[in-house]
């Protein structure tokens, strides 16, 4: 499951965090990458984590 969350800032790119690992595991700039193209990569790259049931976020980072 991906939760995209919003803000009223201007941010410049945005991180995808597992929470169950803990960690960050890639940036992406707003730039380039719509939230569209953010979930695809992230469903190719971090199937593993999905498919493990862990909770993926992608948020807003400056
Ligand atoms: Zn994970």
């Amino acid at each position: 499951m991906v939760t995209v969350k919003t803000s009223t800032d201007e941010p410049k790119f945005k991180e995808v965090y597992c929470a169950d690992c803990k960690m960050v595991l890639a940036r992406y700039s707003i730039k380039y990458f719509t939230d569209t193209d953010i979930n695809e990569l992230v469903h190719v790259h971090y199937s593993a984590h999905i498919k493990e049931g862990h909770a993926i976020e992608t948020r807003l980072a400056m």
